[in-house]
């Protein structure tokens, strides 16, 4: 062992003088037993390249170079509590509030998984347990299918480890032996692991619990008794390598937290979720529906999706138009040709329908809609007088998802983006960028998101090839649309390597009631278009010049958002969505006449109405509009007819009020007018 010292740097700028060997546990007890016990692991990063205030996340857990390949002792990383710290370097302890803990956590229990399926069917041989966003899973190759039975016995064999608080323990293996070792025992997947990610003559890193031995270069948590709250929840087929010829494995899959309440929590969330499905709801309300006959991917809008759509669509016309866009109509497919020019036939390719011939020529279906308006813009001589050119178009396209990837309206193959394209000046490209970011405000806020998430998406600079244009003009569109951020004080995560092949782009990702992220809204800026297209304006000068164009969509595509609007509100929409807004319930039929007049003045105030005139008794007619989540409910017998009243049920509400029909006529119109999300 080295006597030699280290200096540990800690996040409140302490700096300790410890002998190398030392462990962050060794750390974290000579700062307080308390922060000792707490803590998960920890996080070092390198006294050379650490920026202070950087939040370095764990590497992705599901990516088997990032569970395998040896650590980069360069960039930063977690390491095991135990870990002999053998360099200078920064340290901070992961505790359990810390995203990586639950990580560590998650990997940890699906050694905890191994532990128990090996006790229980020893002939079972291991893939590998990554931890997943949501818990974790683990591979296993097994001749005899796993039962819901033997789900259960595993569940409890895992409590029976945790029970046993065994530590996690880190040993080296030469590679060769420990390949001859998972030869000999027929271990197929562990040989191909170890030969795949370390080299000749390596030492291999195992981690032992018990008598359970895995290939893992951890992180580990200190002991299975840390799995606190840990549940099996499924069993899915997966073919060896992802290839059908290769046997099948069993995926078993679990969750883990560090408390039971984490956990009840999250099991409450995903119920909510499933409550919510828009799948679901879309059936159940009749919104839309996807047929086998005509194809995955493809929406059919119902009558009442149809009337939602059209309420989303009429807003943002003339909010478009409000905002100094022109309106464009443009066609679904085009010649090849024009792919070509695009660029999309070179770059995007493997997203689109593939070609089909007529007598004239190839044509495509259209990814984007671009290039059509570009077009259009190239169909007469522009001047700076011109510009912003901002054409906005409903466009419907098309794209190429892989069969069983489609997901109801969230993931298709045919959807309508509310593009737009603005071709402008250099010199008005922070004001237009900005314009569009008040646009995408507004749309969140009306449809009733109050949260929202802001990414900047730049190119990577090690896959040059992948991206077209000029250096130049690639830094200047993102510092561009950083600027553009930073002066109206949106706080954004640039996120390297995400950027479209043409440029740079802003991502506007709005909050759910649930919590979650959504990707909709993006303003993409883009040198290349109007360079493939020789576009022109002639300036003040007198001289021919190149417009710079921006894209943008902010429902992003008209179904997805509506997918997330049914999630979103669990299909109760505000008033001015709802497809029906008001029901109608003549307590019996000689209320018949009565109801007809509430139902021409509702009509007549502009107010989508449904009358229920069935012989029903009147309490199932109130129920079914309830199931129907429609906001108002008006019920009227001989008292209501007599004096021009109405009894109102509001959704959500238990009380009813009475009030002359003028009166719920005016307020429900105000409600409408304002884009109410209250009723
Ligand atoms: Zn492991
Ligand atoms: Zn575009």
């Amino acid at each position: 062992m080295s006597t030699q010292t280290i200096t540990v740097h800690l996040p409140d700028g302490a700096i300790r003088e410890v002998p190398s060997g030392t462990t962050p546990l060794e750390i974290a007890n000579s700062v307080s037993p308390r922060l000792a016990a707490a803590s998960v692991a920890a996080r070092l990063t390198p006294v050379s390249t650490a920026a202070t205030g950087v939040q370095i996340s764990a590497p992705n857990g599901q990516s088997e170079a990032a569970m395998y390949a040896a650590e980069d002792a360069a960039a930063p990383r977690l390491v095991d509590l135990s870990a002999p710290l053998t360099a200078s370097t920064r340290l901070e302890l992961v505790t359990e509030k810390d995203p990586d803990a639950l990580k560590v956590l998650r990997h940890s229990s699906a050694h905890v998984l191994a532990t128990a399926v090996l006790e229980l069917f020893p002939e079972a041989k291991l893939g590998h347990g990554p931890a997943t966003e949501s818990g974790f899973f683990y591979d296993f190759y097994r001749e005899k299918p796993f039962t819901t039975e033997d789900l259960a016995a595993i569940e409890k064999k895992m409590a029976e480890v945790v029970a046993r608080d065994e530590k996690f323990v880190r040993e080296y293996e030469p590679r060769e032996q420990a390949l001859a070792e998972f030869d000999r025992d027929g271990d197929f997947m562990k040989t191909h692991f170890v030969t795949k990610f370390t080299a000749p003559g390596d030492q291999v890193s195992f981690y032992r619990n018990g008598k359970f031995v895995d290939f893992c270069r951890g992180p580990h948590v200190p002991s299975t008794g840390r799995v606190k709250a840990f549940k099996v929840t499924n069993l899915a087929g997966a073919y060896w390598l992802g290839d059908e010829k290769n046997p099948q494995l069993q995926r078993i899959y679990g969750t883990a937290f560090f408390s039971k309440k984490e956990m009840d929590e999250h099991f409450a969330r995903l119920e909510e979720a499933a409550r919510r499905d828009h799948r679901v709801l879309g059936k159940q309300l009749d919104l839309f529906s996807i047929q086998d006959l005509a194809g995955a991917g493809l929406i059919f809008w119902h009558p009442k999706g149809g009337i939602i759509r059209k309420v989303m669509e009429d807003w943002m016309r003339e909010e478009c138009l409000r905002r100094g866009y022109q309106l464009v109509y443009t066609p679904h497919v085009a010649r090849v040709n024009l792919w070509q020019t695009s660029g999309h036939e070179g770059f995007y390719a493997a997203n689109m329908f593939t070609p089909m011939e007529l007598d004239d020529a190839m044509y495509r279906m259209k990814p984007m809609n671009c290039p059509f308006h570009i077009l259009i813009y190239k169909n007469s001589p522009k001047s700076y007088r011109d510009l912003p050119a901002r054409y906005a178009e409903l466009g419907n396209v098309y794209r190429y998802e892989r069969s069983g990837t489609m997901h109801g309206l969230l993931r298709v193959r045919g959807f309508t983006q509310d593009d737009a394209h603005i071709f402008c000046m250099p010199s008005q490209i922070e004001s237009e960028v900005s314009a569009c970011i008040d646009f995408a405000e507004a749309v969140l806020k009306t449809f009733g998101f109050s949260e929202f998430k802001v990414e900047l998406s730049t190119w990577d600079l090690n896959d040059r090839a992948h991206y077209a244009g000029s250096d130049e003009n690639w830094n200047l569109a993102i510092q561009s649309l950083g600027n553009v951020l930073k002066a109206k004080g949106i706080e954004y995560k640039t996120m390297p390597g995400e950027a479209v092949f043409y440029g740079p782009k802003i991502d506007v990702k709005l909050v759910d009631v649930l919590g979650r992220l959504w990707q909709l809204s993006t303003v993409q800026f883009d040198f290349n278009l109007p360079a493939r297209f020789e576009l022109e304006y002639i300036g003040e000068d007198g001289e021919r010049h190149q417009p710079v164009m921006v894209h943008r969509a902010l429902f992003g595509s008209v179904e997805r958002f509506f997918g997330v609007l049914i999630e979103h509100y669990a299909g109760a929409f505000p008033l001015w969505l709802a497809p029906v807004q008001v029901g109608l319930v003549p307590i019996s039929e000689r209320h018949a006449p009565y109801a007809q007049k509430v139902e021409a003045e509702l009509k007549a105030a502009g107010l989508r109405v449904e009358v229920d005139a069935r012989n029903e008794k009147m309490n199932a007619k109130i129920r079914d509009f309830a199931l129907q989540k429609t906001p108002y409910i008006l019920v009227f017998g001989d008292k209501e007819e007599s004096a021009g009243r109405v009894n109102v049920r509001t959704r959500g509400k238990t009380e009813q009020t009475s009030m002359p029909l003028a009166t719920f006529i005016a307020k429900a119109k105000e409600l409408v007018a304002i884009q109410s999300t209250e009723l």
